[in-house]
């Protein structure tokens, strides 16, 4: 019998991932013979990994911090998606090509849209933050025709940045914190200010009560964005583990070439990060 067909998250610290348990469900519930670790790679040793990883007949990795910019220089072709993000958390071995793929914005717009039910077209979206995950998601944002998109960020020069690289893809603006004037329909916390239980500095009426905040970060319990917006009269809020999962689903069907039952996974993965 051949050996399953190897797959790895590269990252630091990767610890804490969550992808070997996804990938491993979406294996068994879609009948795929693979194995899928997490390997801890330090900044400045993917190179090294990545050849080693692929020397051994590796298929496929997903890429986390801090080496997606590692990864988008050593793919060999680029995805439309991962061209436009100028990142890539997913990298796949075809038979002419190394593939890089970015499927953070792919994720986020399927948690949004299919878990969640929320309808972005015509909608005012608040974007915050302008790092990797900003950058991977706001180009999908674009494509689903929101009214208009502002990022809004510590740095403003940043934020500026980063919608001056998007305008165009729509109608966007980029701003610092302390000038938002809200309310808007959407909030998007793409910062990692949750990791430190920190919300970033927004003005109140940034949330009013039609607003639903989503914090893409995710972790035991609501985090400190979505405790914040609900005490300001939120609509609803969520976190960022749909998007886990639907991203992790976009890099199975890249690979494997079947798309994997999330609902389920969602589900289990829930119980299990909410278990004491
Ligand atoms: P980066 O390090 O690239 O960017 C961090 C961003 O957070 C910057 O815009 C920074 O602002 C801002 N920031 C950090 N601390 C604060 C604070 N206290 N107040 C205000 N702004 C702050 O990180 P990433 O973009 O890669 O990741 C961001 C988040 O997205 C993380 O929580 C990560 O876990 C999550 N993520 C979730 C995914 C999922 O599947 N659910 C996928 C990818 C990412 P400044 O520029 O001013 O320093």
């Amino acid at each position: 019998m051949a050996a399953p067909d190897r797959y790895a998250v590269f990252g630091h610290p990767v610890g804490h991932s969550r992808s070997p348990w996804i990938h491993a469900r979406f294996a068994v519930l879609t009948g795929q013979s693979l194995v899928y670790e997490a390997r801890d790679v330090p900044a400045g040793d993917f190179d090294a990994a990545l050849s080693e990883f692929l020397a051994a007949g590796g298929k496929g990795l997903n890429i986390t911090l801090p080496h997606k910019l590692a990864a988008h220089a050593a793919a060999t072709r680029l995805s439309d998606r991962a061209r436009r993000a100028g990142a890539v958390n997913t990298l796949a071995v075809q038979a002419d090509a190394l593939l890089g793929d970015n499927t953070d914005g792919a994720g986020l717009l399927r948690d949004l849209r299919d878990n969640l039910g929320l309808d972005l077209a015509g909608r005012n979206i608040l974007l915050v933050g302008a790092g990797g995950a900003a950058r991977g998601v706001l180009g999908p944002l674009l494509d689903a025709g929101p009214g208009r998109v502002v990022v809004a960020n510590r740095n403003a020069g940043k934020a500026r940045q980063l919608a001056a690289d998007f305008a165009a893809g729509g109608r966007v603006t980029g701003i610092g914190l302390e000038a938002v004037q809200g309310p808007f329909h959407l909030l998007i916390n793409a910062t990692s200010a949750s990791l430190a239980d920190e919300v970033p500095a927004l003005p109140r009426d940034a949330v009013g009560p039609a607003s639903f905040c989503y914090d893409m970060a995710y972790g035991t319990g609501p985090s400190a964005f979505m405790r914040w917006a609900a005490a300001r009269g939120a609509a609803g809020c969520a976190d960022g583990l749909g998007m886990l999962v639907e991203q992790a689903a976009e890099s199975f069907e890249l690979w494997r070439g079947i798309r994997p039952p999330t609902t389920a996974v969602l589900t289990e993965l829930r119980a299990l990060q909410e278990r004491p």
